[in-house]
């Protein structure tokens, strides 16, 4: 894949002269999976759509997120599998993945860069228009666009406008960062070389996952994280464990810690100042600090909204509620509420049934479940974290719990089974959580932590969105012999 900063980002298919009308029934800005999912399911229920996309079709998660960082993770966790099985382990020849390999086989899976390959057939299979440029508000259910050559022209919707652009990095306030030059989640993921000593600021998922790659690239890695454990938004035990993992793979920590200052020495030399006075030399830095929203240069001030990277607040049918008329929705990571590409999936289901059903004149029904509110963004987010152990969670963590004044206890138990034994010999750091509501006994949230554990978590995540109870779920047999059983672990420890 060529290095992202050499990628062309605005390929010259579908300008605005290709558009064969300037009026649609949903304008969606932005080409990721919100825009792509809202604009598909809007076309199949007989309306119009068109996407405007400013960058590759496809947005970050084909090209430079999901797709890139799983398939840098996956050859070692294979290799890892096979080590742990006799009568593998025994075939493996030589130490550790083969990186050129595993860069050859992101290429194919990222199409290169080119979003002609799969991306654009894509959404032109769905019956939706595509048309490459800016979008930009410019009056009620009015969209500007402009392109790379200067060309624009004004599109008007008449039901509704998606604001479906995602999210960028956030750059940390640090003396002497930006000069630097350092990389950012979009370098890690394209890059086809390995930095001798890779430096990594921030521990949520993005920065624990590229040093869990990176490790098994062969690169020393620092992580910096001004937090007090790992992997911040999930259970701080979580967190521990793959920390004490990752520091037996010789991978170094500094917990509440700032970076006080960055200096650029050469090109593979960055100078990275700690606020408790030490220095360390290291070959590139990666941010990978949050993300904040993409809201600038969209027209959002005209609506009197803000640009400052802020979430757009939305209402539960994704509809821009601080404007009126119910127009403009915001879905995916624009809105904030559960910036994951599965929750984008499922904001662009939400958002077209909602503006489907406005576009009907059908009322909406307004309660719990019906099909145009987005549940699940308070109930059940899921979140796979693909580091080494995985991290699997879903619903609320005991802080968030207590936080909104549930009271809670929590079942642990080890990822202890006949499954367990025969999916690899020595199965490590296996642990287990609910968090369960005391009185009603419905499970909340859950945690996993464990190798190949991201599919133990469906079951979780549909018993805490069907509000089941644990008398219910100890009615809910596990296959013998599969990771699943550690369910039954749980519910003995919950006394089952
Ligand atoms: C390294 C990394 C790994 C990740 N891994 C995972 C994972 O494993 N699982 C997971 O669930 N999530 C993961 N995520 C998060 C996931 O990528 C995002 O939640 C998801 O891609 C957001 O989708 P979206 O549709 O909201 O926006 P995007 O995919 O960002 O799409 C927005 C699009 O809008 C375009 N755009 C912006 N402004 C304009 C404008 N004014 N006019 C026209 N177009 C515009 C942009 O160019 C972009 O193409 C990861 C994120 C990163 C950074």
């Amino acid at each position: 894949m060529p290095e992202y900063s050499t990628i062309n980002l605005h390929p010259s298919s579908h300008p605005i002269s290709s558009l064969k009308t300037h009026t649609y029934d949903v304008i969606c800005i932005g080409s990721g999976w919100a825009g792509r999912v809202t604009a598909a399911r809007v076309v199949k229920a007989g309306l119009t759509a068109v996407i405007i996309e400013n960058e590759l079709v496809g947005g970050d998660c084909p090209f430079w997120a999901c797709v890139p960082s799983k398939v840098l993770l996956r050859s070692n966790e294979t290799l890892e599998a096979a080590k742990a099985v006799g009568g593998a382990k025994e075939r493996i020849i030589g130490d550790g993945v083969d990186v050129e390999g595993l860069f050859k086989r992101r290429d194919q899976m990222t199409a290169g860069g080119d979003d002609g390959q799969v991306l654009v057939p894509t959404v032109e299979s769905s019956g939706a228009h595509l048309v490459r440029g800016t979008g930009r508000l410019v009056g009620v259910k009015r969209v500007e666009v402009k392109s790379w050559n200067g060309e624009t022209v004004e599109l008007d919707a008449v039901h509704a406008v998606v604001l479906c652009t995602g999210s960028h990095p956030v750059v940390p306030d640090v003396p002497g960062l930006n000069e630097a030059n350092p990389w950012f989640p979009r370098d890690a993921t394209s890059a086809s070389k390995v930095p001798e000593h890779l430096v990594i600021l921030g521990a949520g998922a993005v920065g624990c996952e590229m040093a869990t790659a990176y490790l098994s690239f062969g690169a020393t890695v620092t992580l910096i994280t001004t937090s007090k454990e790992i992997l911040p938004k999930i259970d701080p035990e979580a967190g521990k464990l793959v920390r004490e993992r990752l520091v037996n793979r010789n991978m170094q920590f500094y917990l509440s810690t700032e970076v006080v200052r960055v200096t650029r020495e050469a090109t593979n030399s960055v100078k990275v100042e700690l606020s408790n006075g030490e220095v360390i030399s290291a070959t590139e830095i990666l941010v990978a600090a949050g993300r904040k929203a993409s809201t600038s240069g969209l027209g959002l001030d005209i609506f009197g909204l803000s640009t400052d990277g802020s979430a757009i607040p939305v209402d539960e049918s994704l509809c821009v509620e601080a404007v009126p008329n119910r127009w403009l929705y915001a879905a995916g990571d624009i809105n904030g509420r559960s910036p994951l590409t599965h929750m984008c999936k499922y904001h662009g289901r939400i958002a077209s049934q909602a503006i489907i059903a406005a576009a009907r004149g059908t009322p909406r029904p307004h309660k719990d479940l019906d099909n145009t509110s987005a549940v699940a963004d308070h109930a059940g987010i899921p979140q796979v974290v693909f580091t080494d152990p995985i991290v699997a969670s879903v619903g609320l963590t005991r802080t968030m719990a207590l936080a909104v004044g549930k009271s809670v206890r929590e079942i642990t138990a080890p990822v202890k089974t006949v499954g367990a034994m025969i999916h690899a010999d020595g199965y490590q750091d296996g642990w287990a959580q609910w968090i369960v509501e005391d009185g009603s006994n419905k499970l909340l949230g859950a945690t996993f932590v464990g190798s190949d554990v991201t599919d133990l978590l469906h079951a979780s995540t549909v018993a805490i969105i069907g509000g089941m109870r644990l008398e219910q779920l100890a009615h809910a047999v596990p296959s013998f012999p599969t990771l699943s059983e550690v369910y039954l672990n749980l519910l003995e420890a919950a006394g089952f």
